[in-house]
């Protein structure tokens, strides 16, 4: 049973406002000032997460009643790209963060366990991390072959996991796995496992083209704790009710972030060209407006899905995601933000030329380029295009 959240309502939507000013002060004073260094060290962004949680952000989705901010998942969006302008790295923490958090509030409210986790969250600001993908399954989100295994009360879990984003800076993890030794593949839960009781063996190390600073270095993880660390609800239903549409909604909204950045970059430059030649438009100001025209396509995609996202919260009724058709979007707006991303932030470089290419440049587009590539790999665009393939053939409905 999925746990309704808060309604949207022109208040909630104007208290942000003030909200998202400090965000974009968060953004420009610590995000900004660090993401250079962050990106080229492929350090974690510790400033930045300070910030956050001195801000209370990381329990933004939390509801009030447990302390949080109760914000909903418009709002979250909003946070997210808001941050994406300032350091991509950092946004993506922060949304991966959010769509743990989103899985425990969605689904884990009527365990006293997990109310008493909400509340330690709001106070601690504690960061949660994910294991999904594993060595021998790859990006396939349905399907794991670690298991947990209770005895009496307590569990014991090992997940070859080749890809945890922050896992050595996180204070827990959701962890997939089978429910039990004997179960299916698909047959899967998700389980907290904190800081102290896990022990995380480095597999791989996190030396990329972009999305530096998530540090998502690959580690064998072996936990144990306490049977009521599960959460109650069956992973299928959270993966569609919650983290299917979560991840792809916070992650459009930051790729956009990091694209509206990019464009920005841009008009700044087409200005200084444009103050050299008074009274001419510069070429390259038609191809801003070719970008920016992409870049409102994708976060009129994001928002429009957003706003379905929360009209089916708000509904309370876990039936309406059985349909293919929500997930089919949700698909669709994963893959087109992550190309748009792309054609955004390079349409930004042509405009830039040189000074975008470089990386000593006020206009350098470089992070932004090396980032936006990492979109269509986070779960495989072909992955997901070939679900949607199959899911349309089922598809009976007209929209
Ligand atoms: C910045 C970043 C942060 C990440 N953070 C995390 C994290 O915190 N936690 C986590 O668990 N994961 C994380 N991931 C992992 C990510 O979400 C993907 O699941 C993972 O990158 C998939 O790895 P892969 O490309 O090797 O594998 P696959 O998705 O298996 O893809 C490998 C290749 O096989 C093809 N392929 C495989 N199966 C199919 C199929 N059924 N249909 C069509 N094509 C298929 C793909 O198209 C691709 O060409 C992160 C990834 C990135 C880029």
């Amino acid at each position: 049973m999925i746990t309704p959240v808060i309604e949207v309502t022109e208040e909630t939507v104007l208290n942000c406002d003030d909200l998202l000013k400090q965000v974009h002060a968060i953004g420009k004073d610590v995000l900004a000032e660090n993401a250079a260094d962050v990106d080229r060290d492929a350090r974690f962004p510790a400033e930045a997460m300070a910030a956050l949680a001195q801000a209370k952000l990381l329990s933004a989705y939390v509801p009030a009643e447990y302390g949080g901010m109760g914000l909903n998942i418009l709002q979250i969006a909003k946070i997210c790209e808001a941050l994406g302008q300032y350091c991509g790295s950092s946004a993506m923490i922060y949304a991966m963060h959010c769509i743990q958090v989103a899985c425990v509030v969605h689904h884990a409210q009527d365990s006293a366990y997990f109310r008493q986790y909400l509340r330690r969250l709001v106070e601690e600001q504690r960061l949660m991390a994910s294991a999904t993908t594993e060595i021998g399954t790859g990006g396939d989100l349905t399907s794991s072959i670690c298991a947990v295994e209770m005895e009496m009360d307590a569990f014991t879990l090992t997940k070859k996991a080749p890809v945890i984003s922050y896992g050595e800076y996180a204070d827990d993890i959701l962890v997939t796995c089978r429910r039990s030794a004997d179960a299916q593949a698909s047959d899967q839960v998700q389980v907290l496992v904190r800081r102290g009781e896990y022990q995380a063996e480095p597999l791989s190390t996190w030396d990329t083209m972009g999305f530096r600073g998530t540090c998502s270095s690959g580690f064998t993880l072996t936990a144990i704790g306490a049977a009521d660390q599960v959460l109650p609800t069956p992973f299928s239903e959270i993966l569609s009710q919650t983290m299917h549409p979560y991840s792809h909604i916070v992650w459009g909204a930051l790729w956009s972030g990091i694209a509206a950045d990019a464009v920005n970059r841009a008009r700044a430059f087409v200005r200084a060209e444009a103050r050299k030649t008074p009274g001419e438009t510069p070429i390259c100001a038609i191809r801003l407006a070719e970008v920016d025209q992409v870049l409102q396509e994708m976060r009129h995609n994001v928002l429009c899905l957003t706003r379905e996202y929360q009209d089916l919260l708000n509904a309370g009724c876990p039936d309406l995601f059985h349909g293919f058709g929500f997930s089919i979007r949700t698909n669709n707006l994963k893959v087109s933000c992550s190309q748009r991303i792309v054609q955004i932030v390079g349409g930004a470089l042509l405009i830039c030329g040189i000074s975008g290419y470089r990386n000593d440049s006020k206009f350098s587009l470089s992070r932004h380029l090396r980032d936006s590539y990492g979109a269509a790999l986070m779960v495989n665009n072909d992955r997901i295009t070939k679900l949607n393939a199959t899911m349309l053939m089922a598809h009976k409905e007209g929209f």
